[in-house]
């Protein structure tokens, strides 16, 4: 059986003229154990489908099934409870409270799971270790840098042995080290069998993920499945390089792909830069005139 089959599935905001589709009849499969990388513009729905997945957003129209539950069916309450115990979320912004301790932090999902405060500690201190940040313990969120915070995030994540991590654009507000370190701690909870959905915009992370999807306008527009370590086809086809080093060519790579995904709805974006591009001489007299 797959971890996650969607059906048809489409979430639209607002109503009549004003409505957005944000997710237009998706169909998506997950089998378990998937690493799954999934890119494409800002506004694609990428959010929009990790919202739903994750049960924290309902769909408007269509199927989600996560196991062996059918999710529109449930309640608020079963849905919460499903999501404590079956997702873990990472996100590009942490989320640690600022209040508590790392320790603290990473144990605060298992308030729900009625273990002693000890036990939940212990746990807490056992998946810190796991991450590398066991002399960070009684640290507080603002003492510590960029990488080890979601790093933190991730043992956080992991807390209550999910069987799928999201990870909402998990690098990026993270410099090269840091994301490489941390995509080495997503790989290895991938290799000990959990499966992830992680959002990215960068696509040397894609080497990571045995499968790569695009969205584009609320459509998933490519899926391919990539062998880890490789670069998947269509960014071969459609890039000049992808980083190996440096942030400066992750963002060569970046726009290199922007460029020709998708290819025809590109074209029209790029002739209206042209257009714009023409017009801007003629403000440039304008201003100088007056
Ligand atoms: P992505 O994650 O790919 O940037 P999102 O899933 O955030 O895309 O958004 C998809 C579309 O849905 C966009 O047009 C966005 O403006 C719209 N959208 C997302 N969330 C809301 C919301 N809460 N209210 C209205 N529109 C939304």
């Amino acid at each position: 059986m797959s971890l996650i089959e969607i059906n048809q599935l489409s979430k639209l905001y607002g109503f009549g003229d004003a409505a957005t589709i944000a997710l237009d009849e998706v169909d998506f499969v997950v089998e378990k154990n998937d690493f799954i990388a999934i890119m494409g513009p800002s506004g694609s729905g990428k959010t929009t489908l990790m919202n739903i997945i994750g049960l924290l957003d309902t769909p408007s129209h269509g199927d989600y099934k996560l196991g062996a539950k059918v999710t529109p069916k449930l309640s608020s309450r079963q849905r919460a409870k499903i999501r404590r115990d079956t997702v873990g979320f990472v996100f590009q912004s942490f989320n640690l409270l600022p209040s508590l301790t790392v320790l603290e932090n990473v144990a605060l999902p298992l308030a729900y799971k009625g273990l002693t405060p000890v036990r939940r500690l212990k746990r807490a201190s056992e998946m810190l270790e796991r991450v590398g940040l066991a002399d960070r313990e009684y640290f507080y969120p603002t003492q510590l840098s960029g990488g080890q915070l979601q790093r933190a995030a991730i043992a956080r994540a992991l807390i209550n042995n999910p069987n799928l991590i999201i990870a909402d654009e998990p690098t990026g507000n993270l410099d090269s080290e840091s994301s490489r370190l941390v995509m080495e701690l997503l790989s290895e909870i991938h290799k000990a069998g959990n499966t992830v959905l992680m959002v990215t915009h960068n696509p040397a992370l894609t080497r990571y993920a045995s499968r790569v999807v695009y969205m584009h306008d609320g459509a998933i527009i490519h899926d391919e499945q990539s062998k880890i370590g490789d670069i998947p086809n269509i960014l071969q086809r459609s890039m000049y390089f992808v980083s190996k080093k440096t942030v400066e060519d992750d963002a060569a790579g970046v726009s290199a792909l922007m460029k020709t995904i998708p290819g025809d709805l590109d074209d029209r974006k790029l002739a209206k830069k042209k257009r714009q591009t023409k017009r801007k001489p003629a403000k440039s007299k304008k201003v100088k005139k007056s």
